[in-house]
């Protein structure tokens, strides 16, 4: 499979228009995510007020009010005397740890939801996954964004049901589907990804908790897996480069 590939930052920027019936800080604030997401604004890159603001005519406050919303997602960092830049997208190691982390909170929490399932939360699993996107077929984060919503949602629904607001907590400190789908995505890792949410809400509906782990086990294994290639690939050295 090719990498995905980053568009030059010349002449890119112009193409992100606000939704205009939407709330302005909330548009304001996806189109900086959207721009940071695709790789227009490369890591490590200075976020220019100035010229952000100029290109989507608009005020610096809901700017600054979506850069804070960012920071506190990890995706730009402020340092003082420069102003806001991207972060860096996650090292090789830095996704390890973040999957060591997931291996130890995800399938207890699992077990703990099928434990304790009650037919509400069977309920709230089978909306979930009636309400799943089809797996995207495009690499942009704006094709990929259901697909990481209903990532993101779902894992916390889990978290939820195993009911341990520290343990849910210190999983959403980690915005680990942000940062994963900033990574990369693939064409086909939707599809992958899907299957295997619908034999963990399985294994949870069922109340059986060895499944429930196992369930959630193999899919933090296979997502690993799709993910670690990442750093074979020639894209990380040419956003390094
Ligand atoms: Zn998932």
């Amino acid at each position: 499979m090719r990498s995905r590939e980053r568009a030059p930052v010349s002449g890119q920027r112009g193409r992100v228009s606000l939704p205009r019936r939407q709330n302005l800080a909330e548009g304001v604030y996806e189109a900086l995510k959207e721009l940071i997401m695709d790789g227009i604004f490369p890591q490590g890159s200075r976020v220019n007020l100035d010229e952000v603001a100029r290109e989507l005519q608009v005020s610096q406050s809901p700017l600054r009010e979506a850069l804070v919303r960012l920071e506190s997602e990890g995706l730009v960092i402020k340092e003082p005397f420069r102003g806001y830049s991207t972060a860096p997208v996650l090292s090789r190691s830095e996704l390890e740890d973040l999957f060591e982390f997931r291996f130890v909170v995800e399938p207890w929490a699992a077990a703990r939801a099928a434990t304790s399932i009650t037919d509400e939360g069977r309920a709230l699993l089978a909306t979930e996954m009636a309400s799943t996107p089809q797996a995207p077929i495009g690499t942009s984060y704006h094709e990929s964004r259901g697909m990481a919503s209903h990532d993101a949602r779902l894992h916390d629904l889990i978290q939820t049901l195993g009911g341990n607001a520290h343990m849910r907590a210190a999983f959403q400190r980690t915005h680990c589907h942000l940062h994963i789908i900033r990574l990369h995505y693939r064409g086909g890792m939707g599809e992958a990804a899907l299957g295997e949410h619908h034999r963990i809400v399985e294994a949870i509906s069922s109340g059986d908790p060895e499944a429930a782990a196992a369930a959630m086990r193999a899919h933090l294994e296979a997502s690993q897996a799709r993910l670690l290639p990442v750093y074979d690939d020639a894209w990380q050295g040419a956003e390094e480069g």
